[in-house]
């Protein structure tokens, strides 16, 4: 048998890859190639596209795609408190305020506790009515702009556990 490198008549060839190409070679030559059974492990293979997923998924959870940049009204957190101190401030109850509105009952205390999200049409009349504001501004420090010097991340967090935990 004839090493496809060296032309060496040796009693057995091995089957490698030298620079891409596939040779029977003889146990020297051998030595500069790779063996052809021992192929990358699947684990190698899988790893590139496991990683670029955790990537991706990191990408989309990032709250620049909750909030769009730039700030924009946002139905206040508070909003149901606040219809129900504008309301008890005028000494309405749930049904006058819901007649004056022309809305349900329901709808006004659904809304006061939260059960409910008002749409921009009933935030306007309840904002008109009570002569109060339901929306604010969003501010663009918490809009999904990059985290500024000032909050901690978490890795800070895990440093002050460190920390206590030394005390
Ligand atoms: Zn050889």
């Amino acid at each position: 048998m004839i090493c496809e490198l060296c032309g060496k008549d040796v009693t057995f060839l091995r089957k490698v890859t030298i620079e891409g190409v596939q040779l029977q070679v003889c146990t020297e030559c051998a030595k500069f190639g790779i063996e052809a059974k021992k192929e990358a492990p699947k684990e190698a293979a899988t790893l590139p596209i496991v990683a670029q997923r955790l990537e991706s998924r990191e990408r989309r959870g990032k709250p620049t795609d909750v909030y769009d940049a730039g700030g924009k009204d946002e139905l206040a957190d508070d909003l149901g408190k606040r219809i129900r101190d504008a309301r008890s401030k005028k000494g309405m109850t749930h049904k006058e305020l819901a007649m004056k509105i022309n809305e349900k009952v329901t709808v006004v205390s659904k809304v006061e506790t939260g059960e409910m999200r008002p749409d921009d049409r009933l935030v306007k009349k309840l904002e008109r009515e009570l002569g109060i504001k339901l929306k604010e501004k969003v501010p663009e420090t918490l809009a999904g702009k990059e985290s500024k010097s000032g909050s901690l991340t978490l890795a800070d967090h895990i440093r002050m556990q460190k920390g206590n935990e030394n005390d």
